[in-house]
């Protein structure tokens, strides 16, 4: 046998591991809280949706959609890569059983997407697929038979069978479906699909989960990162909605201990300003064009906005000369974002202006803004968001108004882990360190016990010396260790030692549940 090569978690993705996990959990938890606190319910929605949605509500022309969405291939083009590797794999005279049941395998599965209308149903397809089957029942037949195959035979059947693969038409029916790359978009086909304009009161929705972008990975970048996001969703686009979103965001990242961020904000017009302010733009852009670079000298056609989000330094100075949307907005857009700057000093929320921000998703309007955080190196925004009035009907809803925010999880822990203000998190309460065939009944039923009460308790599975059990209570860090010998036992009784400073205690049942009870309460508050 061949030795086989270590799996790996693909590049790009991680294992979030105990104890980051239970960091994960509380910061998750905190998020909760806080946004059940303003009245927001948390929505679940598929992890792929129709590719369609994203390309059409984040934008063809965006670095999302053209480079870092995650596709299906074809059903069937899976299955046929899957079988030809195997037949690659089986590419060996001893393995003639495997290969004519691969094959016939792949005839069941190609006869169901036929009949299913799956794949088309064309002449060539159908004579492949008996080609196939008969294929299949020869090497199953032949080895049944004990005859021994020559090599140069079970090469030409190989041969036949790539062939056969090779040449089916496969072509896609089903529609292509794509893993989410962002929660905005599945959240208001969501909402048009239940109907939900036609519920009481604005729609105040969050969500947490996994999002997956083929981006080159770095310190803060991943394909498959996590976000727990927020939407508002509704018939006004009162900037008090705006404010009120924005104070959520910041008590959520002061609760989390994230206090070293930056709050940017900036309007982006709407549609009755902002093409005469693109319009504008390009032309400016234009007339240095020879001073871009190719990205931004592609964005003069396809979306001028963006190159405003440029990093490059050469680029710096003559964007800072380009016209300003703030001196472009319509009436209704300047008196919005005067307004919202109101609320947010009156909900004594600081926010710096960025009239640079702009954001990669072509779906905003008006209210942009982008929270940074320290410690992060480049990849330091830690949320993202804004307004996304008309989205709803550009994907086939009733006219509604929608603002909303992503929080990057990954990037945030990691500024909260680098801050070293971590919380402290309780860990392992009871080891409970028994030994002889008497106590262990007993370890049994008091672990259940404490167990119920809420504490997390570890009961070794089997009999170990106090010794061993003791230093294994250590390594596992927990706070206590129950200790119950025969002398427990037969006093009733159990010993508990605080590992922290080694001091013992006998205590009768009522009394160590009391004790750890109120111990509990104690450290959590
Ligand atoms: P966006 O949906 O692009 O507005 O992103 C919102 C937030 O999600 C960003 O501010 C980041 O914190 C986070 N984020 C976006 N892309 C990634 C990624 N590839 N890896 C980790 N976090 C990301």
């Amino acid at each position: 046998m061949p030795e086989r090569e270590q799996f790996r978690a693909i590049k790009g993705t991680r294992d979030i591991l105990p104890p980051d996990s239970s960091l994960w959990n509380w910061f998750e938890q905190a998020a909760r809280e806080t946004f059940e606190s303003y009245n927001f319910r948390d929505i679940r929605t598929p992890i792929i949706e129709q590719t369609e949605l994203f390309s059409r509500s984040i934008g063809i022309d965006t670095d999302i959609v053209i480079k870092e969405m995650y596709g299906f291939p074809k059903k069937l083009e899976i299955l046929r890569r899957a079988t030809t590797d195997q037949i690659g794999d089986l590419r060996n005279e001893a393995n003639v059983l495997r290969f004519g049941q691969a094959l016939a395998v792949l005839v069941a599965n190609l006869t169901r997407a036929l009949e299913q209308g799956d794949i088309p149903s064309t002449r060539e397809n159908r004579e492949a697929i008996r080609d196939l089957e008969n294929l299949s029942k020869a090497t199953v037949d032949r080895w049944n038979s004990g005859h021994r195959t020559p090599n140069p035979v079970w090469h030409g059947w190989f041969g036949d069978a790539a062939e056969l693969i090779g040449g089916l038409q496969l072509e896609r029916i089903e529609e292509s479906q794509s893993l989410r790359p962002e929660g905005t978009a599945p959240i208001c086909r969501a909402y048009i699909e239940h109907g939900m304009q036609t519920l009481p009161g604005d729609q105040k929705l969050y969500y947490i989960g996994p999002m997956f972008r083929r981006e080159r990975p770095q310190k803060g970048r991943y394909r498959q990162f996590y976000q727990i996001g927020a939407e508002v969703l509704g018939p006004s686009d009162a900037p008090a909605i705006d404010a009120e979103l924005l104070e959520m965001l910041l008590v959520f990242f002061r609760r989390v201990g994230l206090t070293r961020t930056t709050l940017y904000i900036n309007s982006i017009g709407d549609k009755n300003c902002r093409p005469q302010y693109v319009a504008r733009l390009r032309e400016f852009l234009v007339k240095v064009k020879d001073h871009l670079k190719e990205d931004s000298q592609r964005r003069i056609e396809t979306n001028p906005l963006r190159v405003l989000d440029s990093k490059i330094p050469e680029e710096q100075q003559i964007i800072e000369n380009l016209p300003r949307i703030s001196d472009h907005l319509c009436d209704d857009c300047r008196a919005h974002y005067a307004k919202l700057k109101d609320e947010l000093r009156l909900r004594k929320i600081a926010f710096e202006e960025n009239w640079r921000l702009v954001r990669g998703l072509d779906y905003y309007t008006r209210t942009t803004f982008e929270v940074t955080a320290e410690g992060l190196g480049s990849q330091n925004a830690v949320c993202g968001g804004g307004r996304y009035d008309g989205l709803v009907e550009l994907l086939g809803g009733p006219p509604t108004k929608g603002i909303g925010f992503a929080i990057g999880s990954d990037r945030s822990i990691l500024s909260i882990q680098e801050s070293r203000n971590l919380p402290h998190l309780p860990g392992l309460s009871v080891y409970v360190a028994w030994m002889g065939a008497k106590a262990y009944p007993a370890a049994v039923a008091i672990a259940r016990k404490l167990r119920e009460a809420g504490l997390s308790v570890e009961l070794p599975p089997e009999e170990m010396k106090f010794k061993k059990s003791l230093s294994l209570a250590d390594k596992l860090r927990a706070r206590y260790a129950l200790i119950l010998g025969e002398d427990e036992v037969a006093s009733h009784t159990f010993t508990l030692k605080r590992l922290s400073d080694a001091e013992q205690k006998k205590l009768n049942e009522n009394e160590l549940l009391e004790y750890l009870e109120s111990e509990k309460r104690g450290s959590r508050a």
